[in-house]
């Protein structure tokens, strides 16, 4: 696998900070959940105030660890996407792709059996292709692939800076507060054994033109302390939006991530989306470099819907004022990133598993410790004929409900329909394990 990068590098600005536990499940299969941990810390919530000096005022209560322990064995977290990105390269170095940064990939053409590409001046021929190339996706455009939804009034400004915040904070930790006098976000970076912080603003029109004044006296606004000297590592400006492709696949190329979908910050929802849908394709895609191309089709049809409800749930958080209270049509986030039942469109509850086809097969805690996750299979289709005295009575009436009889998991950890194909695929965990370009990747081929 061919996976190309036009930077020079991972990402300098940290993008993504919450990991939500789906994509933390993902990341367990992919053997750097530990480092992952390692890099971040647990999430701390949302709290809203005058001024990060001001009393601070509960929005989005820090999850309990006993809230999600019943639902996923692994738990939310807080990592900076600048800190996960480098995990992942490294993960698939040693899972043996071909990784290349400053290179920059353009789509040719494609007919029945291949995609052509120029990558850096040569021709280059491939099966399949992902475009991961973000918001602005030149794939998608190059496939005439549909773009509708909409932007969203101003320019989003993301700025990272050491300061000393701490006369500020006297002792009480913050990982994400609004602060009202500013009209703007601070958020924690990094983790205890080296911090950052980052402001989240927006500014009306374009940018303005003293940028840097800008940022920081709006930070010395949102921390309330006036004669704050902070030091600025990085400005990013960007337009948002909240914008969904028609499509996520033409012929043999296919759009994963922000070439997909983008959608508001608010509620962390972008870059997790995205390491799902890579992680719903690359077992379809390694499926069909086998032979068995059948999968490949229902990749847009259980992912679009996925993504429209995503970024109209990110819309409407959007258009909340911090600290009010969530608006009926307002989907949970574990219920959103946990409970999705392909093939319906819809949801279910996450902690009443329906067991049915298309639903997420549920995390149930073993006696031995270990989550019925770790059951499966994640480059295959996995039959599970185990015992129910594997689980404790309390959790009994749960595991029957889904793990009954003889339950086929998809390498995708989603329930199979009833009867499923289950091939027999030991050279093809050779094959799906050279597929973890993720957050790294922007253009595989
Ligand atoms: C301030 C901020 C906070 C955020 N917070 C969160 C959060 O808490 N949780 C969350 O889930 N998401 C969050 N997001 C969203 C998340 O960062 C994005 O959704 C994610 O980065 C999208 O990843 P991507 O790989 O699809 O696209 P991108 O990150 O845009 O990457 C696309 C890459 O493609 C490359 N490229 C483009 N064209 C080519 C080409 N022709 N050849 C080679 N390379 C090419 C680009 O150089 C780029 O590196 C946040 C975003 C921002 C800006």
């Amino acid at each position: 696998m061919l996976l190309v990068e036009r930077r020079p590098g991972t990402s300098r600005h940290t993008k993504a900070r919450l990991v939500n536990a789906r994509t933390m499940e993902i990341f367990r299969a992919l053997g750097i959940e530990g480092q992952v941990l390692a890099a971040g810390e647990p999430n701390g919530g949302f709290t809203v105030a005058d001024t990060l000096a001001a009393e601070h005022e509960t929005w989005i209560p820090a999850p309990a660890e006993d809230d999600t322990a019943d639902l996923s064995p692994s738990p939310a977290w807080s990592c900076d996407q600048q800190r996960i990105e480098p995990l992942v390269r490294d993960r698939a170095h040693e899972l043996g792709a071909d990784v290349r940064f400053a290179h920059t990939a353009h789509i040719q053409s494609q007919d029945a059996d291949g995609v052509n590409a120029v990558i850096e001046g040569h021709a280059v021929r491939a099966r399949y292709l992902i475009a991961a190339d973000g918001a602005h996706s030149p794939t998608r455009t190059a496939l005439n692939i549909g773009w509708s939804g909409e932007s969203l009034p101003g320019t989003a400004v993301s700025a990272l800076f050491h300061a000393h915040l701490e006369p500020a904070l006297r002792g009480r930790h913050t990982e994400a507060l609004f602060a009202r006098s500013a009209c703007a976000f601070l958020f924690a970076r990094g983790n205890a054994s080296g911090r950052s912080w980052q402001l989240g603003t927006h500014v009306s029109g374009s940018d303005p033109d003293d940028l840097d004044q800008h940022v920081r006296d709006t930070i010395r606004a949102a921390s309330g302390i006036p004669d704050l000297q902070p030091v600025i590592d990085d400005i990013a400006t960007w337009r948002t939006g909240a914008y969904v492709a028609s499509q996520l696949r033409a012929g043999r190329a296919f759009l994963v991530g922000d070439a997909a979908h983008v959608m508001p910050s608010y509620g962390g929802f972008g870059g997790n989306t995205g390491v799902q849908d890579a992680h719903a394709l690359a077992w379809r895609l390694a499926f069909a470099c086998r032979g068995d191309d059948t999968w490949l089709a229902s990749y847009e049809t259980e992912r679009l819907p996925v993504a429209r409800r995503t970024v109209s749930q990110a819309l409407l958080r959007s258009r909340k004022t911090p600290g009010a209270p969530p608006p009926p049509e307002q989907i949970d986030a574990t219920t959103l990133v946990l409970g999705f039942h392909y093939g319906t469109g819809g949801v279910e509850d996450p902690a009443s598993p329906s067991g049915e086809p298309g639903t997420r097969a549920a995390h149930i805690r073993l006696r031995d410790g270990r989550s019925s996750l770790d059951l499966f299979d994640p480059t295959t289709f996995t039959t599970l004929e185990v015992p129910a005295d594997i689980v404790t009575s309390e959790d009994l009436p749960r595991w029957e409900r889904v793990y009954r009889q003889a339950v086929t998991i998809r390498p995708d950890g989603v329930l199979a329909a009833h009867p499923s194909p289950a091939p027999s695929t030991s050279a093809l965990r050779q094959k799906l394990s050279l597929m973890p370009g993720r957050l790294v990747s922007s253009y595989v081929v």
